[in-house]
């Protein structure tokens, strides 16, 4: 089945349910899982901006130092292995991209990007360091590489205005030089908010340590995006023997996971305003909503009490973006019940730069309202664009 008659078929789908005829959505089910297969595609005119609000990016410098970090212990990191190692996306000897296209549109900030950019319909981009980001170095070193890429990204910005926006890249492993350097990159530098690349070393933000970096935030209005990377070195051993650390299960797990420690510890009880944002759907948190409130209320007497349930700090502090989950169940059951207002569209470029997927997420059966919230004004409205 071609990507046009299965839009079709999921919009008969939607009607069918909406509707009420459970016959004709039964008989509709066999349809088959959308795939983006890279075929030419061309977006077509829409009454909307489209905001991309998750483009990667880093400069050549940062992934030869990964490269020298892998070099000096190959087994001390094996997440960053799997990400930056011969499995991952390798950068060339020497520094140069080694020819590899992941690389290439990741270092490129300027007409490269651009280009895919208008190939792909997307008016403007919100756009951040790639993970793990500054997190797999010492103290100081991911200090003052989060300052010096902040500066570089804002440079690229000031050269291209009406097409990127950006979040500052923080390191965790200095809390307070973190909340300094979020201030800077916000007031100084025009970044709107931050991107945290998950675990640092195996640790999360729910412990108090980190939080100068939420007070911050909250202050300054911020929203922090939290990242995938691979999942924390206590429970990364099982994915890594299975392949999957990855994109395909272990991005959501280590964020779902980040996302609920900070839920269920209180961090959102202390910081009623804290605007954080997670990508890939909620990464499967949405789908789960009814149980974690479920068990919530029936939790161990010695976790901590929480002033409301876990869906209304979803629905209060957190706001979801579809970068990676083209997919139109899995967008409108976001919407259904996080509320229109709190999932944006994004791309995941250049990982997942399918231009297929842009009209596919078009293609949803949905308001022209919804639509133009989900592509445009919520990313305009959470990152004050
Ligand atoms: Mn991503």
């Amino acid at each position: 089945m071609d990507r046009r008659s299965f839009v079709k078929g999921a919009a008969l789908t939607y009607a069918a349910i909406s509707s009420g005829s459970t016959a004709r959505a039964a008989e509709l089910a066999h349809i088959k899982m959308p795939v983006a297969n890279g075929e030419a595609a061309k977006p077509r005119k829409v009454p909307y901006k489209r905001i991309e609000t998750e483009g990667a990016w880093g400069p050549l410098e940062l992934f030869q130092m990964y490269t020298t970090l892998l070099e000096k212990n190959p087994f001390a990191h094996p997440g960053l292995a799997s990400m930056w190692g011969t499995t991952g996306n390798r950068p060339g000897e020497g520094g140069g991209t080694g020819g590899n296209p992941i690389v290439r549109r990741l270092a490129d900030m300027g007409e490269g990007r651009i280009r895919d950019m208008d190939a792909s319909g997307i008016d403007l981009a919100l756009t951040f360091l790639t993970a793990p980001g500054v997190q797999v170095f010492d103290a100081p070193t991911a200090t003052s590489l989060a300052a010096s890429t902040n500066d570089q990204l804002a440079e690229a910005i000031r050269k291209y205005p009406t097409r990127f926006a950006g979040l500052a890249a923080i390191a965790p492993q200095d809390p307070r030089a973190a909340a300094k350097e979020l201030e800077r990159a916000t007031k100084t530098l025009g970044l709107k908010g931050a991107v945290v690349n998950s675990h640092t070393e195996g640790e999360y933000l729910d412990d108090p340590k980190f939080w100068e970096m939420f007070e911050a935030a909250e202050a300054l209005n911020a929203p922090i995006y939290i990242h995938p990377r691979e999942p924390g070195p206590q429970m990364l051993q099982p994915y890594l023997e299975r392949g999957i650390e990855r994109a395909l299960w272990g991005f959501n797990v280590e964020v779902s996971l980040h996302t609920l420690a900070l839920i269920t510890t209180g961090v959102f009880d202390r910081f009623p305003n804290l605007k954080i944002v997670i990508g890939h759907g909620g990464e499967g948190i949405p789908y789960m909503l009814y149980r974690i409130d479920y068990w919530e209320r029936r939790k161990k007497p010695f976790m901590p009490k929480l002033k409301m349930l876990p869906s209304d700090y979803m629905r209060r502090n957190i706001f979801i973006t579809t970068s990676g989950l083209p997919w139109g169940p899995a967008i409108q059951f976001a919407q259904s019940v996080l509320g229109v207002d709190r999932v944006m569209y994004a791309m995941d470029y250049p990982y997942e730069f399918e231009i297929e997927e842009v009209t596919m997420t078009d293609d949803i059966p949905m308001s022209d309202a919804d639509k133009k919230k989900l592509f445009q004004t919520n990313a305009e409205t959470v990152f004050s664009l």
